[in-house]
């Protein structure tokens, strides 16, 4: 998998105020990348395309570089205490991805310049809780490594949170473009998390992502720069012969990693879930996807904003849960599993 460029690049004014967003313009002008302006992101019309299915294709691979003006952090349980917003979107194609519903109609990628003012929040937000320490997510809104070695964002953030005392980052990728990470100096205060899955899931749902052997191998370089490392087993979803292919999943993570340090190694598990908005949404960008949404055989679970969610029904949930953490046991004997959720 070759590292993302995009194909065209929306400057919004107020970005070229800030340093990164001039370094980002000079160093798109130098890559020949066609770039247009724009004064503010709501107003960007005529991403091209003959139909809505060709611009969202083509807004995947939009890249608009903009300032963030909602400093609050929006929360980001259970994995962390506030989601720090350093980009938006995604050029990954996974179809059950949580994005399809939360950017809606837009769904080009955002990236953000003015780290300052973001890092200054999330300074705010440390203070208050301090002595508690305070965990940051900076993937929940886009996998920002896949995006990284152009804005090198994630990079400053990582430095950030590693000269902070009560600060923790964590992040979770289907690329494995992380170089450039290699020599951040983080202080072991950021996680490095893997989303892996089964090879069904990965074969048929994952489009425009690194394949899992290049995730493993780059997971390796990270354990070896002293990176806490961790994988994230999502969305665990029953097709025929699951219990087998994540079985197979844990046998290649723990064939690859052997004899690697892995001190504090964490699982996240979370079941597959959709919403209806998403499941429409899915089927429109996605019409021929395999992905079984039917919400007859699901358990619907109250959720946030009036919009519930479809999960498995608690006797699977439940097997799913007991199966993937005796793996993780099986396999792993000192690592944690966080949580499933
Ligand atoms: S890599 Fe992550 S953020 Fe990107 S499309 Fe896939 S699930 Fe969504």
């Amino acid at each position: 998998m070759k590292p993302f460029v995009p194909q065209l690049i929306y400057i919004e004014p107020g970005a070229l105020e800030y340093e990164l967003g001039r370094e980002l313009k000079q160093k798109f002008e130098e890559m020949g990348l066609e770039i247009r302006e724009t004064t503010s992101h709501n107003q960007i019309r005529g991403i091209p395309g003959d139909n809505e299915l060709q611009q969202y294709r083509n807004a995947k691979s939009t890249l608009v570089v903009g300032v963030r003006r909602t400093l609050k952090f929006d929360t980001s349980k259970p994995s962390a205490e506030y989601a720090i917003p350093l980009a938006t979107g995604c050029m990954g194609h996974c179809h059950y991805c949580y994005l399809q519903t939360t950017l809606g109609s837009k769904p080009y990628i955002r990236t953000y310049v003015n780290l300052e003012d973001i890092f200054n929040q999330a300074q705010k937000y440390m203070d208050e809780r301090a002595p508690e320490i305070t965990r940051f997510e900076a993937a929940c809104t886009s996998d920002i490594v896949g995006l990284d070695h152009l804005t090198h964002s994630l990079k400053k953030t990582i430095e950030f949170i590693g000269q902070t005392e009560y600060g923790q980052l964590r992040f979770v990728t289907k690329y494995h473009h992380v170089d450039h990470l290699l020599d951040a100096k983080h202080n072991g205060k950021t996680r490095f998390r893997f989303s892996v899955n089964s090879r069904y899931v990965i074969k048929n749902f994952e489009p425009g992502t690194s394949s899992f052997d290049e995730r493993l191998e780059a997971a390796k370089k990270v354990a070896k720069a002293g990176y806490p490392l961790g994988f994230i087993v999502a969305p665990i979803y029953l097709h025929d012969e699951w219990k087998e292919g994540y079985r197979e999943l844990f046998e290649r993570l723990s064939d690859s990693l052997e004899g690697i340090e892995l001190p504090n190694l964490t699982f996240e598990l979370i079941q597959h879930r959709f919403t209806k908005p998403a499941k429409k949404v899915i089927e429109k960008r996605y019409p021929k996807t395999k992905l079984e949404m039917d919400e007859e055989k699901r358990k619907y679970k109250w959720g946030r904003y009036g919009i519930g969610k479809y999960v498995y029904q608690n006797e699977e949930a439940a097997e799913m849960e007991q199966t993937i953490r005796g793996y993780a046991q099986e396999y792993f004997p000192n690592s944690e599993v966080s949580y499933f959720t």
